[in-house]
């Protein structure tokens, strides 16, 4: 895993309601998919990366920033692992 593959991300727009699209911290799989932290996967086509610091952020992302990745999905321990 490099730091490029780690991103903010969200819904893009109409494709959940508003207050779904909360802004997580993930990482991208090659098919370009998004695991976040939270282990929401959001698929490459549904997905709105953000540049910058913008949005609402979601709470267990943060969170899970917070304690350094401990409770992060199996997923992305394997990615870590490489
Ligand atoms: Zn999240």
């Amino acid at each position: 895993m490099n730091a490029d593959d780690v991103v903010r991300v969200r819904y893009a727009p109409g494709v959940v309601g508003e207050t779904r699209r909360v802004v997580h911290v993930a990482i991208r799989r090659p098919d370009g998919a998004c695991v976040a932290l939270c282990d929401l996967v959001i698929a490459a086509a549904e997905a709105e990366l953000l540049d910058e610091i913008a949005g609402m952020p979601c709470l267990v992302c943060v969170r899970e920033l917070a304690l350094g990745f401990g409770g992060a999905p199996a997923e992305l321990d394997a990615e870590a692992a490489r």
